[in-house]
């Protein structure tokens, strides 16, 4: 899924608070972010890149990004995504040529469909990583001190469920990583919640 990308970029800049990954499984490591909700302003379609400045506030690091308008940035995740399919052809096609001709040629397939497999493994990861925001590792595969994450508007379909009443929030997830039908089910499941809940006393 693509990302929303918006002229009025809203995102959390966060810095990395654990130096080293707390295991969370057999091969997986989570990371601890501490950061805070910032408005980047896109450049206009046709102007060049603009530089985002920003202060940490956990280490105070004075910190750049590169910032790309929104047509820019969707040029990018066209072409990582051109790169991504490329890879998957060369695949494909080295795999077919593996049983079409086979013997010595599996030399040169076999590293081919190896190689064209992992671009498009990475490159489509990247494609779909590509915010169009870049600097300290922002928008590639790797764990990096500073991290800059897209917050997506809230669709109208998916409004906030608040009582009028007592001011009582009902929270369910939504979000364009989910699956529609199943965001739809939690705002159903919510408002019932909602509409079923004892007013708090003011
Ligand atoms: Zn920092
Ligand atoms: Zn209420």
């Amino acid at each position: 899924m693509p990302l929303a990308i918006d002229r009025d970029q809203k995102i959390v800049f966060a810095h990395r608070t654990n130096f080293v990954g707390k295991p969370t499984g057999p091969s997986t490591a989570s990371w601890d972010y501490k950061g805070e909700e910032h408005v980047i302003v896109r450049p206009d379609d046709g102007q060049p890149a603009k530089t985002w400045q920003v202060k940490c506030k956990e280490c105070g690091k004075s910190l750049e990004f590169t910032v790309h308008g929104v047509a820019a940035t969707r040029r990018r995740q066209a072409r990582w995504r051109a790169i991504a399919w490329t890879g998957l052809a060369v695949l494909i096609a080295a795999v077919a040529g593996c049983f079409v001709i086979g013997g010595a040629a599996l030399a040169v397939l076999i590293p081919a469909a190896i190689i064209g497999s992992a671009t498009g493994y990475y490159v489509g990861g990247i494609a779909s990583d590509e915010m169009g925001i870049r600097g300290h590792g922002a928008g590639m595969p790797i764990v990096a001190k500073h991290s800059v994450t897209l917050v997506e508007s809230r669709p109208a379909e998916f409004e906030e469920l608040v009582c009028e009443k007592c001011g009582h929030e009902e929270p369910y997830r939504w979000g364009s990583h989910l699956r529609k039908g199943f965001a739809e089910r939690q705002y159903r499941e919510a408002k019932a919640r909602l509409d079923a809940h004892t007013c708090r006393p003011k």
